[in-house]
């Protein structure tokens, strides 16, 4: 089978979030003798572009309403991701550091969606599935389908997952002209609320549905992410399927980037190591149990309520814990923990940005990891804190729920219920007490390193999926 993903991140190419992750995996995972997989991302400014051999294999000129934009598909030569990578190259629109936030975001991800269609309809070899993951390629299935230019993709079945629905790609219909031409009678497959939304027209024109977890599709189904009843609507296409992680990349016993590696066998004297360096980074006692916290700092996440809880806790436990934080996002939120700075400098540190180094040696060198988000599709943090033995403290929550049971359920975290101060104060709480109890953290440790949530399984139901999408186009 000729798999096509396209997206927006891969990791480590370029990365913001858990949608990077999986792109950069899932696809090495699929590829084998039988199928060969490949991934389309746009070019940024990054440099896994500068520092890598790319050949140019495609050029040609893309067309956003009035405006033309030259693009070029890039090829990665050496194939040392484990598939095959494309960057689609369009200087004017992505040749910038960051990967979003940009005023002209529609225009850059439309003009993305754009070139790689043209692209691929030129090509020889139509694939025979094309996977698009999350609202910036979420225009690929309407396109193809409605759009006569491109005709010739007109069969080839398309699946979008939703990483993350909160995000949809809306803008208003003054753009329509954007798009190429089309018999406006299939207008509606665009629209959701008078606006042009990216990902209602994907849950609209895709084959199927997936989201990152079961239980964030329940949710969806029913939380106000404004899409609920077209959701409810396509009930019969969708399903959850929970991601993986990478377990070449994601291995205490082998990570570059520990200074320490440890293995199941070794994980209590590994961790207190792994503490003792992060510590030190941090001038913090490592003899007190961490509680960290890695991710976007914004609402959704949960980060709002972090610093009146680090402050709770901080004046409870006096110098008997210690936090860290590593994030960015919300401004105010930034500041709120910068400002913690001022007043606890020996037990607390916040590092305002990305670092990926620094997220592996928090994951290996935690006790506890807090993940209080409001909403969380999957969440990848919990699998890679089990993975490093550390203990997830979630709220139960999409594919947080999945994955965590509480270890007074004789499960492998601590879970909560509400998103506020007093319960995850109430967790941490708790979490001290199981701290001080050896046997019983070594338990729930383990019992986390044993959890597999390895990409084998679930690639293997992507492709499951892929072939009976394929099965009911040759049956229609
Ligand atoms: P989301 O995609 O919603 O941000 P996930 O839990 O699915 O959340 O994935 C988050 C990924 O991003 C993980 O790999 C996590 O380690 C990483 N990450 C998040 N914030 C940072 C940061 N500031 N520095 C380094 N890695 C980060």
């Amino acid at each position: 089978m000729e798999i096509l993903h396209v997206g927006a991140e891969c990791y480590p190419i370029a990365k913001v979030g858990g949608l990077a992750d999986v792109i950069g995996a899932l696809p090495k995972y699929q590829n084998n003798a039988e199928h060969n997989v490949s991934v389309a991302i746009p070019c940024y400014q990054t440099t896994f572009r500068l520092k890598n051999d790319f050949e140019c294999i495609h050029t040609g000129k893309l067309k956003l309403g009035h405006f033309k934009f030259p693009y070029s598909v890039q090829k990665e030569t050496s194939n040392k991701l484990g598939f095959e990578l494309y960057l689609i190259e369009i200087p004017e629109l992505f040749d910038r550091p960051n990967i979003y936030n940009y005023k002209d975001d529609i225009e850059r991800f439309l003009s993305f969606q754009i070139a790689v269609l043209d692209w691929i309809s030129e090509r020889s070899l139509i694939p025979d599935i094309i996977h698009c993951h999350d609202h910036h390629t979420g225009l690929i299935p309407f396109m193809k389908k409605y759009c006569p230019k491109y005709e010739k993709l007109k069969n080839m079945p398309a699946i979008i997952t939703i990483h993350n629905g909160i995000y949809q790609g809306v803008f208003t219909f003054n753009k329509l002209y954007y798009l190429p031409e089309f018999d406006l009678i299939n207008i509606k497959e665009l629209e959701w609320n008078n606006c042009i939304n990216s990902l209602a027209s994907a849950v609209k024109c895709a084959d199927e549905i997936t989201t990152v977890s079961t239980s964030y599709l329940n949710e969806i189904n029913y939380s106000d992410n404004g899409l609920e009843t077209l959701l409810q609507r396509v009930r019969h296409k969708s399903r959850g399927i929970l991601n993986g992680i990478d377990l070449d990349i994601w291995d205490p016993e082998n990570d570059p980037m520990l200074e320490t590696n440890y293995s199941i066998n070794t994980v209590n004297e590994g961790k207190q190591k792994n503490k003792e360096q992060l510590c030190s980074l941090f001038n913090m006692n490592p003899a007190k149990p961490l509680f960290s916290f890695i991710g976007r700092l914004f609402n959704e996440k949960g980060a709002d309520l972090l610093p009146k809880v680090i402050v709770s806790a901080l004046t409870a436990y006096k110098d008997n814990i210690n936090f860290l934080i590593l994030g960015y996002g919300d401004i105010e939120i930034e500041n709120q923990l910068k400002q913690l700075r001022e007043i606890y400098n020996y037990n607390y540190h916040v590092h305002i940005g990305y670092n990926e180094e620094l997220a592996h040696k928090t994951y290996a060198g935690s006790d506890f990891i807090l993940i209080p988000s409001r909403i969380e599709p999957c969440g990848l943090n919990q699998m890679y804190a089990m993975r490093y033995g550390t203990i997830p403290i979630v709220r139960r929550t999409g594919g947080l729920k999945d994955t965590i049971t509480d270890f007074e359920d004789d499960g492998n975290g601590i879970c909560h219920d509400q998103a506020s101060v007093e319960d995850i104060y109430d967790t941490i709480d708790r979490a001290i007490h199981l701290y001080l109890n050896k046997d019983a953290i070594g338990t729930i440790r383990i019992k986390g390193m044993q959890t597999n949530h390895s990409w084998t399984n679930v690639s293997q139901e992507y492709l499951e999926l892929y072939n009976l999408i394929i099965a009911k186009r040759h049956e229609n």
